[in-house]
C-alpha cells in the first residue's frame, strides 16, 4: 500500500498545504480520499497521472474535502480520459452532487469518459486483490443537525480505515474529539486531524506518539515556527507535531 499526501491543509489552505486530498495506491486500485477544493493543483504537483485514478471517495461534502471534485473532472475530460471514474459521497448527498455537477454543465455522458456517483455508506468494500476499505461514521458534522434537517439534510462524515493483507491505514479525516479515533489507531499508520479536536486532546497525543500515528488538516496556528505555536505550546504542551506534508509518500 502506497499513500502519497496531496493535501494536509485545513479549510484555509496555503501554498505549503493543500485541502484534504490523498493518493492511495492498494492492490490493484488507485484513488482519491477527498477531493477537497485545491485538488487539481495538488494532483499536478505531486504529478499524479490523472488517468490512473479509478475512483474518488469523498469522506464529507465540507468545501476543503469535495469542492475539488467539479475541476477534477472537468482536468480529466480536457485531457480526453477514457476509463470509467467511479465517485462515492455521503450517501444523503448523491442527488445534490449530480445537480451540482450539471450546474456546472458537467455531464457523464457528455465527458469523454463515464462517471457515476455512488453512495458511500458506513460499512465495507471489497477491491479485490485482498484490499478492503472501511467507512466509519463520525460525529464530525452533529453541530449542523438542527440546521440541515430543516433542509432535508442528514449531517453524515466518515472516517476510513484502508485494509490489505496485515496492512493498515486509518485516516480519520475532520472529528469532533479525538476519542473517536482512539480506538482505530492501533497498528499500520494513522493519519489525525488536528484542527476540530481539543488542543489538549491533540497536546495528549503530540507528547506521546506513537509509531504510525502522524497529524494532517493542520490548521495555520499548529504550524512549526510560529507565534501562535510557541504560545499553544505554552497553555498546551504541544511539543512535537508528527504531522504530515503534501507531496510525503508512505509505503506500508
Ligand atoms: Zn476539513
Ligand atoms: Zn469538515
Amino acid at each position: 500500500m502506497k499513500i502519497t499526501v496531496l493535501g494536509s491543509g485545513s479549510a484555509f489552505s496555503s501554498p505549503r498545504r493543500f485541502n484534504s486530498c490523498y493518493f492511495v495506491e492498494s492492490g490493484s486500485r488507485k484513488f482519491l480520499l477527498d477531493c477537497g477544493s485545491d485538488a487539481m493543483r495538488a494532483m499536478q504537483k505531486a504529478a499524479i497521472d490523472f488517468f490512473s485514478v479509478d475512483s474518488i471517495f469523498i469522506t464529507h461534502m465540507h468545501a476543503d474535502h469535495s469542492a475539488g471534485l467539479p475541476g477534477v473532472l472537468t482536468a480529466m475530460h480536457v485531457m480526453g480520459r477514457k476509463e470509467p471514474l467511479k465517485v462515492y459521497l455521503p450517501y444523503t448527498q448523491t442527488e445534490f452532487a449530480g445537480l451540482w455537477l450539471a450546474n456546472m454543465f458537467i455531464f457523464a455522458e457528455k465527458w469523454s469518459f463515464g462517471f457515476s456517483l455512488i453512495p458511500l455508506k458506513s460499512g465495507k468494500l471489497n477491491l479485490g486483490d485482498g484490499a478492503e476499505l472501511q467507512f466509519i461514521e463520525t460525529k464530525h458534522l452533529e453541530k449542523y443537525s438542527e440546521q440541515a434537517e430543516r433542509l432535508g439534510i442528514v449531517a453524515v462524515s466518515f472516517a476510513v480505515i484502508v485494509r490489505e493483507g496485515g496492512k493498515r491505514f486509518y485516516f480519520s479525516s475532520d472529528l469532533s474529539s479525538l476519542k473517536e479515533a482512539a480506538q482505530h489507531i492501533a497498528g499500520g499508520v494513522s493519519f489525525l486531524e488536528a484542527t476540530h479536536p481539543p488542543l489538549e486532546e491533540v497536546a495528549a497525543v503530540s507528547g506521546n506518539n506513537e509509531a504510525g500515528i502522524y497529524f494532517t488538516h493542520i490548521p495555520m496556528e499548529l504550524e512549526d515556527g510560529g507565534e501562535w505555536r510557541e504560545k499553544l505550546d505554552g497553555k498546551f504542551g504541544i511539543k512535537r507535531l508528527n504531522s504530515v506534508y503534501d507531496g510525503q509518500v508512505i509505503v506500508l
